[in-house]
């Protein structure tokens, strides 16, 4: 079934990071990817012209999509009758509570989220969805390769850092595959990456204080060349540092998430 509909007329709007998904081969990994079964509840954000819209809906039958686009709701809208069941919240998704999104969903209280994010709300958007992470099953996103390769870097990458130290943290982040801007249109100036991210049980999250923790490993990375010794001392000194068994000497970039939470567990403690 096509994927797009000629009633879209609007041309993309740069402000938005609107750039529309047409190769089919993409469309369709994402959608293995999601590999929705029945009883979930699906959302997706930003769903531009439909390209992953139509597809998950043709396979699982109903969607709820958070459009910000108000020149997209009546062409989704409609094109979405052949397709599925499809609501459609008109919302800036950084003002959508997806907790209570999921407590009025049913099934098991929890959301899956999906998108080909706009790129230049992509860490709000990401942070947002952490708030929530208790309501969220699971999120499958398009993102710069770049992020995606930050998002999951570890100790020792030139490219480890706060945003994959933050999210660690919270979820398991498993890149999937990446895509070239010829799958899109306008074909956006840099390599993208489909990511799958899943929160980890509350229970086994270990943050005794997420404030903390944030300080932390923003300090820490602040001035990533410098030992925590240095790079922490707004927030403690060398003896707190090592009462965490971590080396005040370390620098941030090779210190593991799990060293991360431990030490702010232990300065929240004191
Ligand atoms: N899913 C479509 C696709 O793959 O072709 C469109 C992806 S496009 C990269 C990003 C989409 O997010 C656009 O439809 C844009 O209008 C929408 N968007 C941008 N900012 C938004 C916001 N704050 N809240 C909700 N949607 C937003």
């Amino acid at each position: 079934m096509s994927t797009r509909s000629h009633t879209f007329t609007e041309p993309a709007k740069k402000h938005l990071g609107q750039h529309f998904l047409h190769e089919r081969g993409i469309i369709d990994k994402i959608v293995q990817a999601v590999d929705p079964k029945p009883g979930d509840r699906l959302v997706e954000i930003g769903p531009g012209q439909g390209a992953i819209t139509f597809p998950l809906l043709d396979r699982h039958g109903e969607l709820t999509v958070i459009e910000f686009d108000r020149d997209l709701i009546f062409p989704l809208t409609e094109a979405a009758r052949a397709h599925g069941t499809l609501e459609v919240i008109h919302r800036d998704v950084l003002t959508v509570d997806f907790s209570a999104l999921a407590h009025n969903t049913g099934g098991d209280g929890q959301i899956r989220l999906v998108g080909n994010l706009p790129y230049n709300l992509s860490s709000p958007i990401l942070f947002h969805a952490l708030e929530h992470a208790a309501a969220i099953r699971d999120m499958h996103f398009m993102l710069q390769k770049e992020v995606v390769d930050r998002m999951a870097a570890g100790p020792g990458s030139k490219v480890y850092g706060r945003l994959g130290v933050m999210l660690q943290a919270y979820c398991h982040v498993t890149p999937l595959f990446d895509v070239p801007p010829g799958a899109f249109r306008p074909p956006p100036k840099v390599d993208s990456a489909v990511v799958r991210l899943v929160p980890r049980a509350p229970d086994t999250i270990g943050i005794t204080d997420p404030t903390m923790y944030s300080a932390v490993v923003r300090d820490a990375f602040g001035q990533r060349r410098k030992t925590l010794r240095n790079a922490l001392s707004n927030l403690c000194d060398a003896d707190a540092i090592a009462a965490a068994g971590v080396r005040p000497e370390a620098r941030a970039e090779q210190i593991e998430v799990a060293d991360f939470v431990r030490l702010a567990n232990s300065l929240a403690a004191r």
